[in-house]
């Protein structure tokens, strides 16, 4: 007779959400622990993500994930979330300014290419509305499945289930989980999987690097709003505008990137940085912004840490299969976690069923 199909996950962020809620879909009940009182405690509590492809000549392992995953969280949102507040499918105008390769050396919307419907040139009507007229349009790239999303919206949505049962204020260590006798857990600690893994007996060393970021953002002026694309941009920094907030709208920049850091911090040395990388990818909103970013109490920032692998791959598998057989963990989602999350978080929902039925 199989185990009962009885889970807890640790960590309630976008990994932890997104696994609870592919195993919740497949029958199993599912309890998630997390240290802070509500969900999104750690990198998922950026006020605004972008959802986009890794788009690369080779197609590589990368680029697949992120489009798996793509389409996941998009149904998701479409039949979850509210379309205009919760995310917005607005298409991702990706800028291509710190040295990738660039875009003229292959042809990605040709009919042969699995990057046809997901990735084109932009158009002349797209780069004037980023104010981008003299621009070469050979060397940006048009995400069309791109958009923005509300981490803390996508992951209330997913935990929103009657197999889910949520609990907050839970610091769990390892051996305490132990105890506990669950026959599956999930460690979906973002970038505190390393510490937390130095606790469990047999635990493998995972090859994970901590990199933490901030991003700057502020409310939106009405003469601001001509200098804004309606659609979100990235490649150097990225910026998302016209977000409604209970204040208004509101407007997101960056992010920084700090590898081996742990601590999150607002610092004005990264509002810096995150303003002269958006003098590069979108001159007209930065000078539409110059005085509000001058002005202390217009701008505000919010900082934390991700976590990624060393080759930039999610993990999502088993710990160690032989010594420690109820263990998984879903981690390294990096700087495109809300769009991995739910494609990585499936994948390993099937394996957890599959090792639990033999
Ligand atoms: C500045 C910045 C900008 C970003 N922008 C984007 C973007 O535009 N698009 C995008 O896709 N991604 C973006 N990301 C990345 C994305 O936020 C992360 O990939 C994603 O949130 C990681 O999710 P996670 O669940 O793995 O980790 P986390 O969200 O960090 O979740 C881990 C959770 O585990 C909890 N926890 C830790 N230890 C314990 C314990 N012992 N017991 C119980 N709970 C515990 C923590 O409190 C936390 O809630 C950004 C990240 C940063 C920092």
């Amino acid at each position: 007779m199989s185990a009962p199909r009885h889970c807890l996950v640790v960590g309630a962020g976008v990994a932890g959400a997104a696994i609870a809620s592919a195993l919740a879909d497949k029958g199993w009940q599912v309890d998630v622990a997390e240290q802070a009182h509500a969900p999104a405690g750690g990198a998922t509590g950026v006020p605004i993500g972008v959802l986009s492809c890794h788009v690369s000549v080779d197609d590589n392992p990368l680029s697949k994930l992120t489009r798996e995953g793509l389409l996941k969280v998009r149904s998701f949102a479409q039949a979850h979330l509210v379309k205009g507040h919760d995310w917005l499918d607005c298409g991702v105008l990706e800028r291509r300014l710190d040295g990738h390769t660039k875009k003229k050396t292959w042809t990605p919307a040709e009919s042969d290419s699995v990057w046809h419907g997901w990735v084109q040139t932009p158009t002349d009507l797209q780069l004037a509305q980023a104010g981008l007229k003299q621009v070469s349009a050979d060397e940006q790239l048009w995400q069309a499945q791109g958009a923005w999303i509300k981490p803390l919206s996508l992951i209330q949505a997913m935990l929103d289930h009657p197999s889910i049962h949520f609990q907050g204020g839970q610091s769990l260590k390892a051996t305490e989980i132990q105890a506990l006798g669950y026959p599956a857990v999930v460690l979906a600690v973002g970038a505190h999987t390393s510490d937390f893994l130095a606790d469990l007996p047999h635990a493998p060393e995972l090859p994970l690097v901590p990199v933490a970021g901030q991003i700057s953002w502020g409310l939106q002026e009405a003469a601001q709003t001509p200098a804004f694309p309606t659609f979100a941009v990235n490649g150097y920094g990225g910026f998302v505008s016209h977000v409604p907030t209970p204040q208004g709208l509101a407007w997101y920049s960056g992010a920084t990137f700090h590898r081996g850091q742990t601590q999150a911090e607002v610092t004005v040395q990264d509002h810096s940085e995150n303003f002269l990388k958006l003098q590069q990818l979108l001159p007209q909103a930065a000078q539409a912004l110059q005085s509000q970013w001058q002005t202390p109490n217009q701008l505000q920032g919010w900082s934390g840490v991700r976590c990624t692998s060393i080759n930039r791959m999610p993990i999502a598998r088993a710990l160690d299969p032989v010594k420690l057989p109820a263990w998984y963990v879903l981690t390294a989602l990096g700087s495109r976690g809300l769009t991995l999350a739910m494609g990585c978080a499936e994948r390993l929902a099937s394996e957890m069923d599959q090792r639990l039925m033999d």
